[in-house]
């Protein structure tokens, strides 16, 4: 998912607006945005479907009057699915004790069930299946005076990855676990402040980056501008989510210091210095491959090629009526520029390898072509765990990975070779020169490793077995 917020500036609900549209790939399901006026209170609009068709018109835009706002753009990793989960759409807003509070939520709460019998136990009614919407009861219920105690409150009894962007009727409020596994960052527009998972959101309403908030921290931002930095959390190690590096960020953003694209671009470089093959054309599988098939290029000397080309106008809210139409899935999306694959040696690169699905598919598109050979190259390594952290990974069983070794995948997809990236080239890509096991892992790797930073007790609890 993707987060927004921003205060100090006239009809801030416009700049989320913007700024949502930018973190459109984190979340193309739902959006939200709520707002606050002193004279109209708090307002707040949740529609399924992309920002641009929901948050253009001056209609909706009239409704979310005031100098602060935040708004959530979704992607399900927990609650309901499909075209019935309006309930399930952030931010959550509630009426409690010092007036109240919106939040937005990217991460996954691990403990989510657990806390969810407890509060609805103890009276609390809860309005959606979303495991962010324990947070408002859980501040609801704190005994706390203020507002931001009361979210310091609710948020050490949440485990999990938790980025959060919140507001009361004057303060804007960002804070990111103790892990800091999802991230999110400060930027400042006039005198105004802006909170966003990304910098490419920044960018695009003119803010200008100031720092990431730290992992562990929490800042409240005033009306007048002042900004308060806490620390509600015990102290640990920070294990940042090194997919966000991979797939999940856009390439113009900024993590770590360290540009997105640049990260990838080394991911392809180390890909091609451990894995090399004798090849025609390096073809990055669009748009998720393209970096790092452009790093394999340059590292190899191979040519670059769009061997496969993306419609631009297929989102992923396409109705998909018939089962017959569905599986034809990837044909609408992307399609092979037969003229130049015709009789050459492929290296294909993506970002990842998950159900296998897309790369089967790709592999007989590029083969149809006339394609002589095809190597794949993964730009990262295998995908064999789940993830609870806020990404969607379909569960253990069904991730090619997990029952299968490289050799074996490389059958199933049919294909000349299979190559990952491993584990300590992903880790020197993204700047940790000595690989990941110098020290202890400074990224959250736990769907490559199997090594789970926060335990998912709520998964444990239905059976799964780390
Ligand atoms: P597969 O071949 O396993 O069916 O699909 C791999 C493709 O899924 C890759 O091209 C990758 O870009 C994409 N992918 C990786 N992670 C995610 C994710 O979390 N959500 C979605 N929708 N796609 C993903
Ligand atoms: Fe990121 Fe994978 Fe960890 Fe999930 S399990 S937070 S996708 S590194
Ligand atoms: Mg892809």
């Amino acid at each position: 998912c993707g987060v927004f917020g921003v205060n100090g500036v006239v009809d801030a609900a416009n700049f989320v607006a913007l700024g949502l549209h930018a973190l459109q790939h984190r979340g193309q399901e739902a959006g939200g945005i709520v707002s606050h006026h002193p004279e109209f209170g708090f307002n707040s609009a949740r529609r399924m479907g992309y920002v641009r068709d929901n948050f253009t018109s001056q209609d909706v835009m009239d409704t979310l009057p005031g100098a602060l706002s935040i708004g959530h753009v979704r992607y399900s990793t927990t609650g309901s699915k499909g075209n019935t989960a309006i309930r399930d759409v952030q931010p959550f807003f509630g009426e409690f004790a010092m007036g109240g509070a919106a939040i937005a939520h990217n991460g996954n709460i691990t403990n989510a069930d657990a806390l969810r019998r407890e509060l609805i136990e103890r009276g609390s009614i809860f309005q959606s299946s979303s495991d962010s919407e324990c947070i408002i009861h859980l501040m609801a219920r704190s005994l706390q005076k203020g507002i931001p105690e009361r979210m310091e409150d609710a948020l050490r009894r949440v485990e999990g990855a938790f980025s959060v962007v919140a507001m009361t009727r004057t303060k804007l409020i960002g804070v990111r676990d103790p892990l800091g596994v999802r991230p999110l960052v400060l930027g400042r527009i006039g005198d105004g402040w802006a909170l966003s998972s990304e910098t490419c959101a920044l960018d695009i309403i003119g803010a200008e980056f100031v720092r990431e908030i730290e992992p562990g921290e929490m800042v409240v931002i005033t009306e007048d501008g002042k900004i308060e930095s806490r620390r509600p959390f015990r102290q640990a190690t920070s294990r940042f989510c090194i997919f966000e590096h991979v797939y999940f960020s856009r390439p113009d953003s900024i993590l770590g210091g360290r540009s997105v694209y640049e990260t990838r671009e080394a991911i392809g470089r180390e890909l091609a210095k451990e894995s090399p093959v004798d090849a025609d054309l390096v073809c990055p599988v669009p748009d998720s491959g393209t970096p790092a098939a452009i790093g394999f290029s340059l590292e190899s000397g191979i040519p670059y090629a769009m061997g496969i080309i993306r419609n631009q106008y297929m989102g992923r809210t396409f109705i998909e009526p018939t089962e017959h139409i569905r599986n034809m899935g990837v044909r609408l999306k992307l399609n092979v520029n037969r003229a130049l694959i015709r009789d050459k040696r492929v290296i294909l690169v993506d970002d990842s390898v998950v159900r296998g699905t897309t790369s089967r598919k790709i592999k007989e598109m590029i083969l149809d072509a006339g394609a002589k050979e095809v190597h794949f190259r993964i730009a990262s390594p295998p995908t064999a765990w789940p993830c609870f952290y806020g990404v969607d990974t379909p569960q253990r069983e069904k991730l090619l990975a997990a029952t299968m070794s490289e050799e074996e995948m490389r059958q199933h997809l049919s294909v000349d070779s299979l190559k990952f990236i491993s584990l300590d080239g992903l880790y020197r890509a993204v700047g940790e020169a000595k690989g990941r096991d110098a020290g202890c892992p400074q990224y959250c790797d736990a769907c490559f490793s199997g090594e789970y930073p926060v335990e998912p007790a709520d998964m444990i609890a239905q059976g799964f077995q780390l």
